[in-house]
């Protein structure tokens, strides 16, 4: 089975399809049957059997075989929203007493909801690297969290090194695998135990989506399933369902097409005088670019870059100067879009975090790399580092 046929047709030669070109699209909130005893099995056994669109859909189910095929998956369950799987995912796992190890920069709500599950008494504790881990781990320590590449940073991780390390220590792992969509890279087969995703970047594609999926072994998938998919209730809808089916059916060479673009600004920017370090894994001169190599089959386009300036009166000038690439969150989309972490974050807090004031984020999307480096040098000579 290879991804493009599991992207395009997967599960759609089934009868209830009946031969349509696209699967139906199940609007309806709940299921009826023949008898009271039927009803009983079904909310039962409700993870397996439709009974109510909070927490099972035939449409949604489709995107989940798929997505759970991708990442070579027993199962997936898919969400409302990135964080919706996160949250659930993570209660899923901890209990009160329990301690969390986050290794390397991950997305800023997740770290917020570690925090907010203080109050609750699960604990957290950051980690730079496995020899950080080493003094962070606790006897109460369950799981370990982490992306590669890592957030705003794009530092790569030897995922194999991480879960024999995690293994070693009895601790589950979960990882966020967003940026490289289960096109680029397969955690589970590197020995991850639940990969993570916001379907609403790459795999929508389009920005007309925010949702999320968990994929991992039954015995996992399943009690989040009937538990917190239940009671959190960031359940998918078919119609965002029928979305995440559309965007597969492209994702695998619109990553192609995004890996192109990506790989041609990054290197534009790379020798630029006004650009002090591009933090791209698809760069040779990256310092993780040879394990990327080993566990990566390719590279997205989101990557930040540090320009030569302390301005933040030249960074804003910079974004306002672009033309092509627009002011916006999120990422993964048709359209290039830009942000600078430091503009919209407290000076103290920025500083906390170890952001540069220059640092900017750019999504390349599926414009022309031509147009999109011209922008690129135009805005540039806005820097006093460069000599443009
Ligand atoms: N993970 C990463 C790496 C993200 O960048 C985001 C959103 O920006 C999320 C998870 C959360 O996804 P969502 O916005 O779909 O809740």
């Amino acid at each position: 089975m290879d991804d493009e046929w599991i992207c395009g047709r997967l599960g759609e030669d089934e009868p209830w399809v009946m031969g349509a070109v696209n699967p139906p699209v199940f609007e309806n909130s709940l299921f009826t049957f023949d008898t009271a005893a039927e009803l009983g099995e079904a909310i039962r056994n409700e993870d397996e059997r439709y009974v109510y669109w909070r927490g099972t859909n035939p449409t949604v189910d489709l995107a989940q075989r798929k997505l759970a095929a991708l990442e070579r998956a027993e199962r997936a369950k898919c969400f409302g929203s990135g964080m919706g799987a996160i949250a659930a995912t993570i209660s899923s796992l901890v209990s009160a007493g329990d301690h969390v190890l986050v290794l390397g920069a991950v997305y800023g709500p997740t770290t917020q909801f570690l925090r907010y599950l203080e109050k609750f008494g699960v604990t957290h504790t950051h980690a730079v690297d496995l020899e950080a881990c080493d003094s962070a781990i606790r006897g109460s320590t369950r799981l370990l969290y982490f992306e590669s590449p890592s957030y705003m940073r794009y530092e790569i991780f030897d995922i194999a090194a991480v879960t024999r390390w995690a293994a070693g220590h009895g601790l589950v792992t979960v990882m966020d695998n967003t940026w490289s969509t289960p096109i680029f890279q397969k955690p589970l087969t590197m020995g991850v135990d639940l990969v993570v995703h916001s379907l609403s970047k790459y795999v929508g594609g389009h920005s007309d989506l925010v949702g999320g999926v968990v994929a991992g072994p039954s015995r996992l998938i399943r009690p989040l399933a009937l538990t917190e998919y239940q009671l959190y209730g960031a359940a998918m809808s078919p119609h965002d369902a029928a979305k995440v089916i559309k965007g597969l059916r492209t994702l695998p060479v619109r990553m192609a097409a995004h890996q192109e673009r990506g790989m041609a600004v990054a290197a534009f920017l790379a020798d630029h005088p006004a650009v002090r370090r591009v933090n791209y894994p698809g760069l040779p001169s990256h310092p993780g670019h040879g394990i990327a190599l080993r566990q990566m089959s390719g590279f997205s386009s989101l990557f930040s870059l540090e320009l030569a300036t302390e301005s933040r009166e030249e960074v804003a000038a910079f974004l306002d100067a672009l033309r092509h690439f627009r002011i916006g969150v999120s990422w993964g989309g048709f359209e290039s879009l830009v942000n600078a972490p430091a503009l919209s974050t407290e000076e103290s807090v920025r500083a906390t975090m170890g952001i540069p004031v220059g640092l900017v984020r750019l999504s390349v999307g599926l414009e022309a790399a031509e147009t999109l480096i011209k922008d690129l040098g135009l805005a540039l000579e806005r820097i006093s580092g460069s000599d443009g």
